[in-house]
């Protein structure tokens, strides 16, 4: 979300003139994009904002907007006085006027182009949320659901694919929840229509919810080609007890079964999940029935948080964090070491078989790198290939994260 917040930002800004920096010294403007989910992203923030007061000038300007601005709003300017503005998530007119009138045009240099990769265009189909699970803070910073209508949603997907992208990733908080607010339709039929998109080569969608999913969708992801064989599932916990809870609307026989008719129509989906340990009340028991979920599903990728109180939401405000943090970190890494076997093992998978891969760009090593359908970074070794290309790969070498090979003869 904050990536396709950051991009629609940096469209709006590219279209009035400016030009992106190569790196923050040579750059007049810096805009921190924030994030509050858990306590640890709002601390990076004001480390980040504490480091710019050694590169602040008169000359420069130092925005801040995303979910902070949401939660702490102008009180940040009073805060911190060098922030020059704080800027509400999609709401870019009154940022822009400021800056054209702070700018003079005729004393900026060029720069050099800072590189940006447009084979992926996010595109975000739902703000905000309307589901209001008790560990959450986003509907408060992100406020109740606004979705767009498909209509322009496709009309923006094929002006990117124009311009050069080749894979589009569909995204809401929740965007199984996704409909078209004159028709009704969809997100099944939004990923169709944009499927549809000549030149365009993959369509991503993320992030799921077990409550919303429509049985369609998976049918439609198994039957056409260009959509993604990957499912960003958040399970948070394999407790049903702690499930109600969570208010998370669903129990662990519902999210089994929509896993079981995903695998049956798709038996090699990439399938990705989160998880919150430590949640207030979490007894070993309902650790242990997590703990077998993870066994029993066998996730690709297992997104791991501790539990942290968010003021503003119920479970920070009503109930007490009662799970020791040293229990909390046992519980973390006895998860992360049996995850790190099962990706071993699923990635293990692939060796000898062969992956479609989309190009997206190069390694640090020179190495183009890409992802296949279901979602997994694979590098393509010895072979010279672009980014935007769809290839395909023999895989020789897995990682829990990762794999790699040349490309298919
Ligand atoms: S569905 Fe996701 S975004 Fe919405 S309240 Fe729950 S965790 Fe937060």
């Amino acid at each position: 979300m904050n990536l396709a917040d950051s991009e629609s930002l940096a469209r709006r800004l590219l279209a009035a003139g400016y030009s992106e920096a190569p790196d923050l010294e040579r750059a007049d403007i810096a805009v921190l994009n924030t994030c509050v989910v858990r306590q640890a992203s709002e601390e990076k923030v004001y480390s980040k904002l504490h480091e710019l007061r050694s590169w602040k000038s008169p000359e420069r300007t130092i925005a801040l907007t995303g979910c902070l601005v949401g939660k702490e709003g102008n009180t940040l300017l009073s805060r911190f006085p060098h922030l020059d503005a704080v800027v509400p998530i999609g709401d870019y007119d009154p940022f822009l006027r400021d800056l054209e009138a702070r700018y003079d045009w005729a004393q900026g240099e060029p720069l050099p182009a800072a590189g940006r990769t447009l084979v992926s265009h996010y595109i975000n189909v739902i703000q905000g949320c309307d589901h209001n699970c008790t560990f959450c803070i986003v509907p408060k910073v992100r406020g109740r659901e606004v979705h767009r209508p498909m209509a322009q949603v496709v009309k923006e997907c094929r002006q990117a694919v124009q311009e050069g992208a080749r894979e589009v990733i569909l995204l809401g908080q929740n965007v199984d929840d996704y409909h078209d607010p004159a028709t009704g339709a969809g997100l099944a039929a939004l990923v169709s229509a944009v499927s549809e998109i000549e030149a365009l080569l993959r369509v991503r969608f993320m992030t799921s919810h077990p409550q919303d999913l429509e049985p369609e969708l998976l049918r439609v992801m198994a039957a056409n080609p260009k959509v993604a064989h990957e499912l960003q599932l958040p399970v948070q916990s394999g407790d049903d007890l702690i499930l109600r809870r969570m208010a998370r609307g669903y129990q662990m026989r519902h999210y089994l079964a929509i896993v079981n008719e995903a695998r049956g129509l798709m038996p090699d989906l990439g399938l990705y999940t989160d998880v919150i340990v430590g949640f207030p009340g979490e007894s070993e028991e309902a650790f242990l029935n997590t703990r077998r979920l993870l066994q029993e599903v066998e996730f690709d990728v297992v997104h791991l948080a501790q539990y942290s109180p968010r003021p503003g939401t119920h479970a920070g405000e009503k109930w007490l964090d009662d799970v020791p943090a040293e229990e909390k970190r046992r519980r973390i890494n006895d998860l992360l070491q049996l995850q790190r076997e099962i990706a071993a093992r699923r990635s293990a998978r692939w060796l000898g078989r062969t992956a479609e891969v989309l190009i997206e760009g190069s390694d640090q090593l020179g190495r183009p790198y890409g992802r296949n359908r279901q979602g997994k970074r694979v590098t393509v070794l010895r072979s010279r290939v672009q980014p935007g290309e769809l290839v395909t790969v023999s895989v020789t070498e897995a990682t829990p994260g990762h794999l790699a090979g040349p490309r298919a003869c």
